[in-house]
């Protein structure tokens, strides 16, 4: 079936004609009619459009010279704006917005020739690591049903895994690529800050967003960041480099390659199963011709703390404006202004408020020094540890998150147990490095576990390098939520 197909093994066929676009799409929508009534991870679907698309890329693929990612059915998180097309961050305040532009890795991605399957949702503004925050309904792992996708990008994960989608773009401001990545068994990838373009993702915390692939495999996952990465004007924190091939550099071998693993980052919070799969890996990847060196990275135990300061502080910023004047709908009556801006705001879920709340609070004089700077300080010494540890070693491996998917309603009313699931993966996002979760094998009841290899800044080539490399030496112990999805469907 073409829908559970990577991009590569499509791009062969389409180029061979042996499969048309069209055809593609029309399995991918298959898919959706069998499993989204289960799954939910779509908030808009854009069937005919996508078939127009479809048609377009035919067009192409039949001239001979059709671009990289051409007829490719992808899926966007409903935070990226596209045009035309409604982008509501799973929020009431946007719920009919519909922008007048792309996001530049829209941009890309569609003059990369992809097929737009539709917008997947997320925890309502992307906060949150679950996707039960996001305000229409609640996504389901496509490996249990009773379980959460992760999040923030939980749609986008989901749709990958069960076949909706071929791959998918995501937002990463503390781990929301990689973590949803690591529950549904795909791979997904935090670029370097600088490298994708972050014009036209709706912000969260701007000095920690990212925007990043999720796809089957490793090799996708480089060639989506082929396609959207690369300087773009319109984001002043963009970044002028030259880039390399990504898929080339995947067939290198690692011969002499130093893999960190720090020791902080296998505590006891870990889950003693994803402790192991990680000594697992290592051994992998010492077989193939890396060493592995133990590291510490002394600050990691207040890379929490740090983020949700920081993150809160710009959160409260981004969000003030969606106030039913400036941007959003506006909820109650314009004559009585107070009222009006209350029962505007009001519309916020409980998590996006309680990010207001504290990112205000830290804000405010008498709290600016001891918190936000603070954090800041915090910031920097986590960077000064990860220059430090690149000193010795090429990548640093750690578990992705601390625990397998966990049960929906699990943790939805204990937020300081929520934010752990980012105990891992927000250390790249403070630091800006780039970071990749590879699927590393299951748990006993038979749930994905992932694996996070982070990378020196702009070293995407590295990490891509090394999650590939250990993704084919483990091929065969590679499952798929597929044929659980058709059977319980
Ligand atoms: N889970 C983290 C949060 O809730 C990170 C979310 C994200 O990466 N967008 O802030």
């Amino acid at each position: 079936m073409f829908s559970s197909m990577t991009i590569s093994q499509l791009r062969t066929l389409l180029r061979a004609r042996e499969v048309s676009a069209e055809e593609v799409v029309i399995s991918v929508f298959d898919q959706i009619d069998k499993v989204e009534g289960d799954i939910e991870a779509y908030v808009t679907l854009c069937r005919s459009e996508a078939l127009v698309q479809a048609k377009r890329a035919d067009a192409l693929l039949k001239e001979g010279n059709a671009p990289d990612l051409c007829g490719i059915p992808i899926a966007i998180k409903d935070n990226i704006s596209t045009a035309g097309l409604k982008t509501t961050c799973a929020s009431r305040i946007l719920d009919d917005y519909v922008p007048p532009f792309d996001a530049t890795v829209v941009t890309k991605l569609k003059e990369a020739g992809v097929v737009i399957v539709g917008k997947t949702n997320l925890d309502e503004f992307a906060l949150g690591s679950s996707t039960e925050n996001s305000q229409f309904h609640v996504t389901r792992n496509p490996w249990d049903r009773s379980r959460v996708p992760g999040g923030s990008s939980g749609g986008s994960a989901a749709a990958v895994a069960a076949g909706e989608a071929i791959a998918a773009l995501g937002s990463d401001t503390g781990g929301s690529i990689r973590q949803p990545a690591a529950f549904c068994g795909i791979v997904g990838l935090k670029p370097t800050y600088g490298l994708v373009s972050r014009y036209g993702l709706i912000p969260a915390a701007p000095s920690l967003d990212h925007v990043g692939p999720l796809t089957r495999d490793v090799r996708d996952a480089a060639l989506v960041l082929q396609a959207i990465a690369g300087w773009d004007g319109k984001d002043p924190t963009s970044v002028q480099k030259e880039l390399p091939n990504y898929e080339a550099v995947l067939s290198e071998d690692i011969t002499g390659l130093v893999v960190g693993l720090p020791k902080e980052l296998l505590d006891n919070e870990l889950d003693p199963e994803a402790k192991e799969a990680i000594f697992g890996v290592a051994n992998v990847l010492e077989s193939l011709g890396a060493r592995v060196e133990a590291i510490s990275l002394p600050h990691a135990e207040y890379a929490m703390a740090s983020f949700y300061l920081i993150a809160s502080a710009e959160i409260s910023s981004s969000l003030a404006c969606f106030d039913g004047v400036r941007l959003g709908k506006r909820y109650g009556e314009a004559k009585d202004t107070t009222s009006m801006f209350m029962k505007t705001r009001g519309q916020l879920g409980i998590e996006a408020k309680r990010r207001i709340l504290v990112g205000t609070a830290i804000l405010q004089e008498d709290n600016y020094t001891t918190y936000f700077v603070k954090a800041q300080k915090v910031r920097t010494k986590i960077r000064e540890d990860f220059q430090q540890a690149f000193g010795r070693c090429d990548v640093i491996l750690s578990p992705t998150t601390p625990t397998p998917a966990f049960t929906l309603g699990h943790k939805l009313d204990r937020p300081v147990i929520m934010y752990k699931s980012d105990v891992y993966t927000s250390l790249a996002n403070l630091a800006g490095i780039p970071a990749l979760s590879v699927p590393c094998g299951y748990t006993e009841g038979g749930l994905p576990l992932g694996m996070q290899i982070m990378g020196k800044p702009f070293d995407e080539a590295t990490v891509l390098k090394v999650g590939h490399l250990y993704e084919q030496q483990t091929a065969s112990e590679r499952r798929l939520p597929q044929k659980e999805v058709k059977a319980n469907g």
